[in-house]
């Protein structure tokens, strides 16, 4: 399936080839400020299945630990991917267009969510890492 996502002011945009993979929200206190919301909301890609449409001039990045950094619009502020090393590593589901047939499978770092955010029960959640997890 092809998927496209764009951020809020619309100048840039990317798609992707395939399926995302390995939906997940991590609510620890850097994803909290990286994604300026209550958690992360993020999706693994495969780079080469990942090209962007229009506006690659006005991404800015932000490369924090281990070489894991962000791309963001200059313009309007959306975060749009997480790359790593330089390469495009996933992308963050809100600036998705569209239904991209995925589910958040997994809640992590929930131990150190922020005292105002209320999780819905029922979702799978783990105080930490999940055992699989590379975050
Ligand atoms: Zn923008
Ligand atoms: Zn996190």
């Amino acid at each position: 399936m092809e998927i496209t996502g764009e951020c809020f002011c619309g100048e840039v945009k990317y798609q992707l080839e395939g399926r995302l993979r390995d939906a997940r929200s991590c609510h620890c206190s850097r994803c909290r400020k990286a994604f300026s919301a209550q958690a992360s909301a993020y999706a693994l890609v495969d780079a080469s299945a990942f090209s962007w449409l229009l506006g690659q001039d006005l991404l800015t990045s932000y490369v924090g630990q281990q070489g894991f950094g962000l791309q963001f619009c200059s313009q309007c502020g959306s975060t749009l991917v997480g790359v790593f090393k330089g390469v495009v590593h996933g992308v963050t589901l809100g600036c998705i267009n569209g239904d991209p047939d995925i589910e958040i499978g997994k809640h992590i770092y929930v131990g150190s969510k922020a005292k105002w955010e209320v999780i819905p029960e029922g979702v799978v959640q783990f105080d930490e890492g999940a055992p699989e997890s590379v975050e």
